[in-house]
């Protein structure tokens, strides 16, 4: 691609030249199905349910949502203690910013009745002590200023007990949205139910007269706080189905009591009037989210607003590269604290896109992930003093930043290397080096290694192999010994196979491993040595051909790192290939369309020949001849 094809067209030579678009909303790329129904939701006030995988911009979208709600119509909630009950305070409702008059007002009034009862206080004090004062004078004897004494402090002190009764007639702001200028967001993600629908604090002091009064304890839920705004709550499916139940029912209502959620807690026993609960709710999860999720909660949420599906991919266009860019420079401005990225730089942003996509005319779309990375090569770049991000920065930051899955791969490799559980050289019966994918996108080489017996038992052979990989062995083996019966006349059911998968151990992947089973099979039975300077991947039909495979790229780069000289893949995987350029040179990749190619390039000595001869009488599904890239 040329250097302008990277970039779409695009001119520029730093991030800090790219405007980034004001709102929200128009920050958003690759989503514009969800970007039309987050618009739409917004204007009709539904809610919406958007589905996905993560960091694909759900959050991002509600937030947008918020920014698109009208602002004008937001409320100030107030609590009163009610002289009926004091453990059902009042709630009123006020437009935006008159919450903190009316309580100012409560305060000020308080204060200036305080002032006015403790100038009365003194003057009784200072009278009663004056008598006091007199009375001794007069009559020489200590009792009565003693007594004047005593008054007085009672006086004091009694007063100061009663005195706060004004302050606890003082309303409590529960929601203030004084100058706010966008409709409130509540991420309400993860909540227990006290953050989520309100709390009544506990008080020790409740009895006789100490304590905080009710309406004081008073908590707002994140139900309350979204009122006229948003409320996102993602990974809606991990939410107590009690909670979704009362979440439901103030959606319905559009209010909702506050009550005490501790049952021991004196808050127990306080429910307020109903508190305005007026959002719009944007639910969000996984694709497996809606199983556990209250299917009334999701009717509701269905007949009155949207559900959406996020993409994880796009098409890598000139406009979407442009995108990127701009996705850079969000990136950059977001976080405030690093430097612009350079030209080159974005190329590098943009080329890690489109490997993550797994595919070679798609772009990633899982951005919170590529955000991550922008970060780290911004915190490279300035620790290394620069005022700008280049290329070699955000390829340390690739190095650096790997996700904790990819750390315990790496480690795992690292051990294996120093064993040096495969062979890179020479040539061996039925062992190949197999190829797998641990920890989403770490490359490993898996060695197998098959043994063909005559078969124990009288009825029919068995196919032995360790671990949770017997299934893939098994389905392998049974592909694999259709061809062979067809080509040599030979019955898989007059042998054991015994097959090992060398040093693998849980995580690992092995439905990939097929053609790699089946290679070491064939290879075992004809006394075939296989070359072991390579390497191999690929899913194998009953007829022969080498289906696609996940993980191509990581694949090869693993088989590269571990030194090893060629790679076969799918030939339907071949655009899928992205690696990094520093394995250009190290490795051949060959993609192969059925298992005769297969065999053509792995196996070795002067068996093969014949072999082969046989097998070319064979019709295969897939294109013939081998062909490098
Ligand atoms: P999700 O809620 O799907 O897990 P988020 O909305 O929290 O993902 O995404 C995290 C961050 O990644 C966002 O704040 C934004 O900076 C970036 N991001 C994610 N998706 C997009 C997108 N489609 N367009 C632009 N930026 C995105």
């Amino acid at each position: 691609m040329t250097e302008e094809g990277t970039f779409g067209g695009l001119e520029f030579e730093t991030t800090e030249e790219i405007e980034v678009p004001d709102k929200l909303i128009d920050q958003v790329i690759g989503q514009d199905q969800a970007v039309e129904v987050v618009k739409k939701a917004a204007k009709q006030r539904r809610h919406v349910i958007m589905l996905g995988p993560p960091g694909t911009g759900k959050s991002m979208l509600a937030k947008a949502m918020s920014e698109l709600l009208p602002s004008e119509e937001l409320q100030d909630v107030l609590v009163y203690p009610n002289p009926e009950d004091e453990n059902n305070p009042d709630v009123r409702v006020v437009p935006a910013g008159k919450g903190k008059q009316i309580v100012d007002r409560h305060k000020e009034e308080a204060e200036r009745r305080s002032k006015t009862r403790n100038a009365v206080l003194l003057l009784i004090i200072l009278a009663i002590l004056g008598f006091g004062v007199v009375s001794y004078f007069q009559t020489q004897e200590t009792s009565g200023l003693f007594l004047s004494v005593i008054a007085a402090a009672v006086i004091f002190f009694a007063s100061k007990y009663v005195g706060p009764q004004d302050e606890k007639q003082t309303p409590k702001l529960l929601i203030n949205n004084q100058q706010k200028e966008t409709a409130p967001f509540i991420d309400a993600t993860g909540s227990h139910s006290g953050a989520l629908l309100g709390d009544v604090r506990h008080d020790p002091f409740q009895s006789g007269g100490l304590g905080t009064p009710a309406h004081e304890r008073v908590e707002a839920g994140a139900i309350h706080k979204a009122n006229k705004g948003v409320l996102f709550i993602d990974e809606i499916n991990t939410l107590r189905i009690e909670s979704q139940q009362q979440l439901l029912s103030a959606m319905q209502e559009g209010k909702f009591s506050i009550k005490g959620q501790s049952e021991r807690s004196s808050g127990a026993m306080v429910n307020t009037k109903p508190v305005p609960t007026d959002f719009v709710m944007v639910a969000a999860g996984n694709l497996d989210a809606l199983k556990g999720m209250h299917p009334a909660l999701r009717s509701r949420i269905r007949g009155y607003g949207y559900e959406v599906y996020m993409n994880d991919t796009m098409e890598d266009t000139p406009e979407n590269r442009r995108k990127l860019v701009r996705v850079t420079a969000q990136e950059v401005e977001k976080d405030g604290k690093i430097p612009h990225f350079n030209r080159e730089a974005v190329g590098e942003v943009i080329l890690e896109a489109n490997r993550r996509s797994g595919s070679k005319d798609k772009l990633t779309l899982k951005i919170r992930e590529l955000g991550g990375l922008i970060r780290v090569a911004g915190d490279v770049a300035r620790a290394r003093g620069k005022d700008l991000v280049e290329k070699e920065d955000i390829i340390e930051a690739k190095r650096v930043s790997r996700t904790l899955e990819q750390q315990v791969a790496d480690k795992y490799i690292e051990k294996r290397k120093e064993y040096r559980m495969f062979e890179s050289e020479g040539e061996s019966v039925g062992r190949v080096n197999g190829l797998a994918v641990m920890g989403d996108d770490s490359g490993i080489v898996l060695p197998i290694v098959a043994e063909v017996t005559p078969a124990q038992s009288k009825e029919e052979g068995q196919v032995i192999a360790t671990g949770k990989l017997q299934e893939i062995a098994q389905e392998a083996v049974q592909n694999v010994s259709a061809i062979i019966k067809k080509y040599s006349g030979q019955d898989m059911s007059d042998h054991d196979v015994h097959i090992q998968f060398v040093g693998t151990y849980e995580g690992v992947e092995g439905d990939s491993a097929s053609i790699s089973v089946a290679t070491s099979v064939i290879s075992a039975l004809e006394n075939i040595p296989i070359k072991q300077d390579l390497a191999m991947t690929g899913s194998l039909s009953v007829r022969g051909e080498v289906l696609p495979v996940g993980g191509v790229t990581s694949k090869i780069e693993a088989a590269a790192e571990a030194g090893l000289n060629k790679v076969l893949i799918p030939r339907a995987n071949k655009d899928d290939v992205l690696i990094e350029d520093k394995y250009k040179d190290k490795i051949e990749i060959i993609p192969v369309g059925n298992i005769r190619e297969v065999l053509e390039v792995a196996l070795k000595g002067k068996h093969k020949e014949g072999f082969l001869e046989n097998l070319r009488e064979m019709a295969f599904g897939a294109k013939d001849s081998v062909t490098s890239m």
